[in-house]
């Protein structure tokens, strides 16, 4: 994607394509008023007004739509901005795409016309990041985090701390440039602002690995010896009848993974039994596949069945969750008459066994609840905002620089060799917020965006 096309017209479809009630056909560039006045039956056109009339070609109707103008720069992208919503058949939206192709405008590529909100000063990239995370996120506390970001919170956090530096800058070049008229800062008062600087950096930072988790999600494997009721645990969690459950040992010969909402993505994974391999090559595989998703879960849950006790057999796959974060799980809890696990108890070490029923579904909530807090201990709905790795990696360079601006304080170092840098750090957050971006950063973000947005 190039910068420099930003101004002709462009187009898209911002629907999903398929079959639906509306359509939206979005054009955006100096063209957009040009090409609906040929194709549309009413083409007289008020701020905040739309349009009801025919999409028309050669005299022929194509379809009976609604436009809504936005005039520039009040438009999502700070052009002028024509959106056509027609009935949501895959060819009528074909059709009258093409239309406007033929008559101007060109295909957008990805995320064109959130890039150019953000060229056009509508958002900056914080913000338009914000667009992606909505779009893409996996559940709706993300999606709730990223509409804060989208409001700008992320941005004035950063707005802040840039202008902390900036005072300190400021002074600095002040006393250097005009040494006659202005003293220097002193140093005390230096090293305390680059201190509330890196606190101020430190607290959005303490936010990353939430953010991470929350972008990206935790695996949850779980694990036991054949025929202890995984399978029907995973669809309890699910509430669905994803895995296969039968009473037939070593069942769930793959591994089977679903998402779960749980505030956070889950990648819930339905392993095969283990247990020692046998003849079954095509179990055995399955087990080997077992082994992989336990070494990669974040959280392990540990069935064995409550009726039968602890066997040797689940101590040897105990085994292998020495040093894993997991869940001891007593299932089949309903054939327990008290719901002690029977009969054998574990060792105090291995931790507190949760007692359940994936065949009645009692302490399956119970189980949630544990699962969310072993994998994220912070209620996502207190997540003011979130951040993610190229936003992390321009705070940590924005923290680096001014830790060595703190050490060079203390020092008493030329301010001329300190404010290099400040400089430095204020770069980093230009670019976390876009006000300083190379195009290739510029269009790898925009190349995660759909087609439309
Ligand atoms: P897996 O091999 O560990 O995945 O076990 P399955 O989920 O396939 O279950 C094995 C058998 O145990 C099936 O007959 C299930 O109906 C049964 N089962 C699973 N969970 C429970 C439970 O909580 N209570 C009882 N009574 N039976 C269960």
């Amino acid at each position: 994607m190039n910068i420099k096309d930003e101004f002709d017209t462009i187009t898209a479809v911002a629907t999903p394509i398929g079959m639906g009630g509306v359509g939206v056909i979005r054009i955006s560039g100096d063209k957009a008023f040009d090409i609906i006045k040929k194709i549309f039956t009413n083409p007289n056109f008020e701020p905040r007004k739309f349009n009801h009339g025919w999409i028309i070609e050669n005299g022929k109707n194509i379809d009976e739509v609604i436009v809504l103008p936005f005039f520039a720069p009040n438009s999502y992208t700070g052009e002028d901005v024509i959106e056509i919503q027609c009935h949501g058949g895959v060819n009528v939206v074909k059709n009258i795409l093409n239309l406007v192709l033929k008559n101007g405008a060109r295909m957008a590529e990805k995320g064109e016309f959130t890039k150019r909100a953000f060229l056009n000063k509508r958002m900056d990239l914080s913000q338009a990041e914000a667009v992606a995370d909505i779009i893409h996120s996996k559940t709706s506390d993300f999606a709730k985090a990223s509409v804060k970001n989208l409001s700008g919170v992320l941005k004035e956090k950063i707005n802040d701390i840039r202008n902390q530096i900036f005072e300190v800058l400021s002074k600095i070049t002040a006393g250097i440039d005009f040494p006659e008229d202005v003293k220097e800062p002193e140093y005390d008062y230096l090293i305390s602002s680059f201190e509330n600087i890196i606190s101020s950096i430190n607290s959005v930072l303490s936010g990353a690995d939430t953010s991470n988790i929350f972008r990206q999600g935790a695996s949850v494997a779980i694990i036991g010896k054949p025929n202890v009721g995984k399978s029907s645990l995973f669809n309890a969690l699910l509430s669905l009848d994803r895995a296969i459950v039968t009473d037939i040992a070593g069942t769930t010969r793959d591994v089977i993974k679903e998402t779960l909402d749980l505030g956070i993505p889950v990648t819930l994974v339905d392993t095969a039994g283990i247990r020692n391999e046998g003849e079954d090559k095509v179990e055995n595989i399955g087990i080997e596949y077992s082994k992989q998703s336990l070494d990669e879960a974040d959280l392990v849950l540990f069935v064995y069945d409550a009726s039968q006790g602890i066997t040797d057999e689940d101590k040897e796959v105990l085994e292998l969750l020495k040093g894993k974060k997991h869940i001891l799980i007593a299932n089949k809890s309903d054939l327990v008459k008290d719901t002690t696990p029977h009969p054998e108890p574990l060792t105090s070490g291995e931790g507190e066994i949760l007692c359940l029923s994936a065949l009645s579904g009692e302490g399956v909530n119970e189980l949630k609840q544990k699962l969310t807090a072993q994998v994220c201990d912070i209620n996502p709905e207190t997540l003011e905002f979130v951040t993610n790795t190229r936003q992390q990696e321009c705070l940590r360079k924005a923290k680096v620089s001014i830790e060595q601006a703190l050490l060079a304080s203390q020092l008493r170092e030329l301010q001329d060799l300190i404010s290099i840098d400040v400089k430095s750090a204020i770069l980093a957050l230009d670019e976390l917020t876009g006000e300083l971006i190379t195009d290739d950063v510029l269009n790898n973000i925009f190349d995660h965006f759909c087609i439309g947005k």
